[in-house]
């Protein structure tokens, strides 16, 4: 085997680092130069519409996928790529397809997954029954995975992923489809895993509640990352450009009034009251306008608002670009 250079530690609390990360299908780049650091201990939150890269992310940082270019290095200095079989040791992955096995019991799935981790029996029946007691399927656990709620299935995916004691869990769409009570427990359970084992999470999601608490955010848009940062960090790229306006009579006159507005980037209803983002520079003036319809206030921003404006920049960016 080739001798590698030793790699250069990395900063103190960073668990993982995805360097200039860039997959290829063909001619197509599906991850265009992908850079960001995953802090020890915290929840990272990986966000961007479909097709824009996630899971091609996260199957070259599991090391199931080989990068074009670029490499991912994790604590300790282990690169993903080349000390794989070691660093699947370590990782938990529920994939965003998790496969259980439908014709297997609940318990015979986590039985099969324990044994592919090398789990010894007498810890391996430990650790499910410390599962199915905090993820509460402990009386399903004699039941045939197929007839499972699609909630349930998840719960089960997951116990199955942490049956090794992970530090690092990748969760690709772990709560799509799943009620809000499921959600909730979910992301209990995923809150005290971080911060009482230390065990470090990066999660993908399309909820917007759930990207909020993240401890950090990286969000990607055709396979380029175009921001990444705490959430009352990224809102700040906004704050103080948005404006509300209680409304009184119709909405949608109202909206129709400013909407193209050269003042405003962005105007929409909230409820009873028009949010509009003002254009760099131009508070005062979507100030002045604005007031023609009520008493304009200063808004917190959501997520929500700041990804629209990233989106919307990237491809004015990307339009300029093709001019
Ligand atoms: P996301 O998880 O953000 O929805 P993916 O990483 O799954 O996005 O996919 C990114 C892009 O790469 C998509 O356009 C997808 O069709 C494409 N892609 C993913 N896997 C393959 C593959 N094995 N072969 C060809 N194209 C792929
Ligand atoms: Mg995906």
């Amino acid at each position: 085997m080739k001798a590698s250079p030793p790699l250069p530690p990395l900063p103190e609390g960073v668990f993982l680092r995805a360097e200039r990360l860039v997959k290829k299908f063909g001619d197509f780049v599906a991850v265009n130069g992908v850079s960001f650091d995953i802090p020890r201990g915290k929840v990272f939150g990986f966000l961007g519409p479909n097709g824009s890269g996630k899971s091609t992310t996260i199957r070259m940082l599991t090391g199931l996928l080989t990068p074009t270019d670029g490499r991912a290095v994790a604590f300790g200095g282990l690169e993903v790529t080349r000390d794989t079989e070691a660093w699947k040791k370590r990782l938990g992955y529920m994939s965003q397809k998790f496969s259980l096995y439908l014709d297997l019991t609940v318990e015979e799935n986590l039985r099969f997954f324990g044994t592919v981790y090398g789990l010894a029996n007498h810890r391996l029946a430990e650790r499910i029954g410390a599962l199915a007691d905090r993820l509460h399927f402990r009386r399903l656990l004699g039941t045939v995975t197929e007839s499972l709620s699609t909630g349930m299935r998840q719960r089960v995916a997951l116990a199955a992923s942490l049956l090794h004691e992970p530090e690092l869990l990748f969760l690709d769409e772990p709560t799509g489809g799943v009620d809000p009570k499921g959600r909730r427990l979910f992301w209990d359970l995923i809150y005290e895993l971080a911060a009482e084992r230390g065990m470090t999470v990066l999660v993908t999601t399309h909820y917007m509640d759930e990207a909020e608490q993240c401890d950090s955010l990286a969000f990607i848009l055709n396979g380029e990352l175009i921001a990444q940062g705490a959430p009352h960090e990224l809102k700040r790229r906004i704050a103080g450009r948005l404006l509300e306006v209680p409304l009184e009579g119709e909405p949608f006159a109202a909206l129709a009034k400013v909407r193209s507005a050269p003042e405003l980037e962005d105007a929409y209803l909230f409820g009873l009251r028009l949010r509009a983002l003002a254009r760099e520079g131009s508070v005062g003036a979507a100030s002045a306008l604005l007031g023609s319809l009520g008493t304009p206030e200063p808004a917190e921003p959501s997520l929500e608002d700041v990804f629209v404006d990233l989106a919307r920049d990237y491809a004015r960016t990307h339009e300029e670009k093709a001019a």
